[in-house]
């Protein structure tokens, strides 16, 4: 027998409507996927915002399309990663198969895939708690959630940035930084709010401007105080390589740029090129975060809050230590394990 794919479509709800500059949710479409192979099985993801090009029926029709191995090759596992990657587009749907395919890798290995990729369980940072946009009642709520989290992500871009600011630095000592999803309309504004952010001692400021607009980007960084980290500008490594003159940082997602095997690439050549790596995802379950939480070694922050945000996680697997910092368990592959037994019935 070869590899058997099977998929469930699932809605992951949050636990408070999600508000970020563009628009609120109250839940995200997702693709759950289990690859089996010899007795084991590896289980990835694919988490779908609205505002993405992907969605449920291209990412069901990649897998009806997608060609699986007879046999996994232990001695080269990249083999099938490198066919699945050189197919083009189609990044979400990547991610869930190539997650799927390390956590099935380690488990055939009798290994996490942390240490299959020979990083310190040890060496981790500390996760973000992100705080969606709200009033004072609905951000102190928020605030007692993230309880044992040092820093927080707020997201602004809305009508009221100082005020929530105001708010929970109010109500909390936590650490911030600051997401504005391309939220400011142009660099005047953008360098107005940082001036004020950095009075405010924020650590540093996502995605301020529309993702195109690198000319301004760059005109922002040389007059800006705060780091500058990239997300929604960049998506995989040739927008990557366009950085390290106009940011200080980048926030990678596996959803992104595909998964792990893309991802791993990805922070390296951060890592080389003096850009710190903010390991994020897309408010996706235990699943998606616990994959993205194996290279977290190799990075200086984490943002992986998504299954804290939502009331219906179908996996159990990412933990978070004292202050927020990402536990690497010693479990094989990608750590997680299923908590709804029935989804690929
Ligand atoms: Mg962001």
């Amino acid at each position: 027998m070869g590899l058997k794919l099977s998929y469930s479509l699932y809605d992951l709800s949050f636990k408070h409507p999600f508000r970020i500059a563009h628009v609120t949710r109250s839940h995200t479409p997702s693709v759950f996927i289990k690859l089996e192979y010899e007795n084991h099985c590896g289980y990835g993801e694919a988490t779908l915002p609205p505002y993405v090009e992907e969605g449920r029926e291209s990412v069901v029709l990649f897998l009806n399309k997608l060609v699986l191995p007879k046999q996994i090759d232990l001695s080269h596992p990249f083999s099938f990663l490198l066919y699945l990657h050189s197919i083009e587009g189609n990044y979400f749907a990547k991610a869930a198969i190539d997650m799927a395919f390390h956590d099935l890798w380690g488990k055939l290995m009798d290994r996490p895939v942390y240490e299959l990729f020979d990083l310190d369980q040890n060496n981790t940072p500390l996760c973000t708690y992100t705080l969606g946009m709200g009033n004072e009642s609905e951000l102190i709520e928020k605030l007692n959630d993230a309880d044992k989290f040092d820093v927080i992500k707020v997201k602004l871009g809305g009508t009221n940035d100082r005020e929530m600011i105001a708010c929970i630095q109010k109500h909390s000592n936590k650490s911030i930084c600051v997401d504005v999803n391309q939220g400011w309309k142009d660099k005047e504004q953008a360098i107005e709010m940082m001036e004020w952010l950095a009075l405010k001692k924020i650590l540093f400021v996502e995605q301020p401007l529309p993702k195109e607009n690198w000319e301004d980007m760059i005109w922002l960084k040389e007059r800006s105080a705060l780091p500058l980290y990239a997300d929604e500008s960049v998506q995989g490594m040739s927008d990557l390589k366009k950085c390290s003159k106009v940011f200080d940082g980048v926030n990678i997602k596996l959803m992104k740029c595909g998964g792990l095997f893309k991802a791993k690439q990805m922070i390296e050549f951060a890592n080389q090129n003096k850009l710190s790596v903010l390991m994020g995802c897309m408010s996706e379950s235990s699943c998606g975060v616990s994959a993205a939480a194996q290279l977290t070694p190799l990075c200086q922050w984490a943002d992986l809050d998504g299954p804290l945000l939502i009331n219906n996680d179908p996996f159990q697997g990412i933990e978070y230590g004292e202050k927020g910092k990402i536990k690497l368990k010693a479990e094989n592959g990608i750590g997680v394990r299923i908590k709804d037994k029935g989804m690929f019935n």
